[in-house]
């Protein structure tokens, strides 16, 4: 059972978080913890190594790596994190589907995926090769033509091909003149390809990181566009289904609905993660960078009983245990 906020008990008394990794009781008192980044293993374009190094020079000292269906990247970040005095949080974002729609969950695990999980993010890759070659094919009847080898070739490596492949595919050869401009027209949701058929169910894809100990995670809940009707539905659906947390804040986001989402999630017990969800260098968001985070009673994730040997672990000696939660 998810603790309410009043058994937190570790609250009154934690320290904030500084440059030393201790993670802090509270939630809006998180500093150094970004819990949703990509590498050169999924769509991100910074090797793992190189991801690492980035997050070390912005002051992170608690980090998860959560590449789209994915852990590839996960023994070289975990080897650069221990190099710097870094924390990682073994992690992967899950693609899946809720009434039709596309919806992402964060695996966060106490440990390298067990067999399940393994398995099941080994029917993620072989869905996401299916699905690519769908859109291919929606795109070369959309004047794209050989749109397989152009995405392969944007990805520079043999991974699973992702849109933002095909998106910069179709910015390369002319058809767009930029990434968001790729979404919009032939992406994005409704477009041509946009592909969901071949995601497993919500249910199913949290199944399989409950069964292995990890704990998931909703991605992003203010990014689907959903109204708020449809949210409290999703967010329902995600609990029932064993789901235990949701990125309250994931970059920047409104702050109001940020403070509404917060009532959502403590309402049922879940608990509240935070991630910029960076990408590449030059944009938007850098590791790290988050929109206010609200106070409140929410309980930060890194406080789950199954996650809290990781924040135990950086965490000097004489900072009262976080485990307590539970
Ligand atoms: P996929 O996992 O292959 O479905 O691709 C989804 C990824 O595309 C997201 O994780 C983002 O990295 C990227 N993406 C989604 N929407 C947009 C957008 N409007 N503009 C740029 N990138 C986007
Ligand atoms: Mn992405
Ligand atoms: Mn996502
Ligand atoms: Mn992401």
């Amino acid at each position: 059972m998810p603790p309410t906020a009043a058994s937190n008990s570790a609250g009154a008394q934690s320290a904030t978080g500084d440059a030393s990794g201790s993670l802090p009781a509270r939630f809006h008192d998180a500093t150094g913890i970004d819990l949703h980044l990509h590498s050169t293993a999924s769509d991100g374009r910074l090797s793992p190594d190189a991801l690492l190094h980035l997050c070390h020079r912005r002051g992170l000292h608690t980090v998860a790596v959560t590449d789209h269906d994915t852990v590839a990247g996960l023994a070289e970040a975990q080897q650069t994190a221990r190099s710097l005095d870094m924390t990682l949080l073994p992690g992967a974002e899950l693609s899946c589907r809720w009434r039709g729609i596309g919806i992402h969950v964060v695996a966060l695990l106490p440990a390298a995926p067990g067999a399940v999980l393994a398995d099941g993010l080994a029917q993620l890759s072989e869905a996401r090769h299916q699905r690519a070659v769908e859109i291919a094919r929606r795109l070369e009847r959309a004047g794209l033509a050989q749109a397989f080898e152009r995405a392969r070739e944007e990805a520079g490596s043999d991974r699973p091909l992702g849109r933002p492949d095909f998106a910069r595919a179709l910015v390369t050869a002319g058809l767009v003149p930029d990434l968001p401009a790729a979404f919009k027209r032939y992406l994005g949701a409704g477009r041509p390809g946009d592909v969901k058929t071949h995601w497993p169910e919500l249910a199913v894809v949290v199944d399989w990181i409950v069964r292995d100990g990890g704990v998931a995670v909703l991605a992003h809940p203010l990014r689907y566009r959903l109204t708020r009707r449809k949210l409290t539905q999703l967010l329902d659906d995600f609990t029932a289904a064993g789901g235990e947390g949701a990125e309250l804040v994931s970059g920047y986001q409104n702050e109001q609905r940020t403070y509404d989402l917060a009532g959502l999630l403590e309402r049922r017990g879940l608990y509240a993660s935070l991630g910029s969800d960076f990408h590449y260098e030059g944009g938007a968001l850098a590791p790290g960078t988050l929109g206010p985070l609200p106070t409140g009673n929410v309980v930060p994730i890194w406080q789950h009983p199954r996650l809290s040997g990781h924040a135990t672990r950086s965490a000097p000696a004489s900072l009262p245990t976080t485990g307590s939660v539970s």
